[in-house]
């Protein structure tokens, strides 16, 4: 393994660790900044809830269909009137946490 692929591997190893260390209070914060509590699509109720447990949220791992090893992490809230399901990819609130943590 090259350098430069050890490094790409530790970027993604913290990347990973960060978005496993995602709270509801962060989630929270970035719907809110990006309007995702707008009105569901489907009912118009404003009723969401994190997909998540007593541990915090709960990142899907979606995998790819034509990748062998490839997936995306998303992260979910769900409309508690009609059950729509609401899914952030993770690099977009990565992205978005990364230019917090560095303010
Ligand atoms: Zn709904």
């Amino acid at each position: 393994m090259t350098d430069e692929q050890i490094t790409e591997q530790t970027a993604e190893t913290k990347q990973l660790a960060r978005l496993r260390a995602v709270t509801f209070d962060e989630l929270d914060a970035f719907y809110a900044e990006m309007g995702t509590e707008h009105p569901c699509d489907n009912c118009g109720s404003n009723e969401w809830t994190h997909i998540g447990d007593g541990e915090g949220p709960v990142s899907l791992r979606l995998p790819a269909f034509n990748r062998d090893t490839a997936f995306a992490l998303a992260f979910a809230i769900h409309c508690n009137k009609c059950g729509n399901m609401r899914l952030t990819i993770g690099s977009t609130l990565l992205d978005w946490l990364q230019n917090k943590d560095h303010q």
